[in-house]
């Protein structure tokens, strides 16, 4: 996998959707097949063999990759969701963001013991979304829970505090504000 050419591809767009944030745009890459396909190759290629029976992806862009992902691995997919949107009987959990707090949710039957658990993200940054998405799957007991994100944001340095029973792996990382005037 070009790593460089991905990076030079990304779109990055300044104060979206608050000021001072430099919101990395995934949709620039899911329009074009290359980039689409080298980025779920490269992830099929790191949990082929991990057993994974499924991904949890987080809504929204969490589930772009991550369904695309569940159907290669042959596992299924589960959606973990903003409050309010799933129609079945829940588990959930809140946690804190930057301004306030939130909430994410799964239905109650999508998780058995026997499954390894694979979460999947496009980016990893204070890692708040993704700490609440480990205590939430956390729930159900699985075997295993791996964690993955497309970019890891590196100025937050938050991959090291990711607990040992949620390894975590990201396969682009890059500083929020490098090449950014
Ligand atoms: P966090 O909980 O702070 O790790 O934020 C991760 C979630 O917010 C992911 O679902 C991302 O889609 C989104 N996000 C946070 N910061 C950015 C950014 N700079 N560019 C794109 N998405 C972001």
């Amino acid at each position: 996998m070009s790593k460089e050419r991905l990076i030079s591809r990304l779109r990055n767009i300044p104060d979206y959707p608050v000021k001072g944030v430099q919101f990395k745009d995934v949709t620039s890459w899911f329009m074009n097949p290359d980039d689409l396909k080298e980025i779920v190759d490269s992830l099929y290629e790191k949990y082929k063999d991990k057993g994974i029976t499924k991904v949890c992806g987080i809504e929204s862009r969490g589930f772009i990759v991550g369904s695309i992902l569940a159907y290669k691995l042959n596992a299924g997919f589960i959606p973990i969701r903003k409050p309010g949107k799933l129609p079945f009987e829940k588990v959930s959990v809140e946690y804190e963001k930057e301004y306030g707090q939130d909430r994410l949710e799964m239905h109650k039957d999508a998780i058995c013991p026997n499954d390894v658990v694979l979460i999947h993200d496009d980016l990893l940054a204070t890692g708040g979304t993704l700490f609440a998405s480990c205590d939430l799957v956390k729930m159900f007991k699985p075997k295993r829970i791996y964690v993955n994100c497309i970019i890891e944001l590196t100025n937050f340095q938050i991959r090291d505090k990711f607990p040992a029973d949620c390894p975590i792996d990201c396969i682009i990382e890059i500083d929020e504000f490098e090449g950014v005037n």
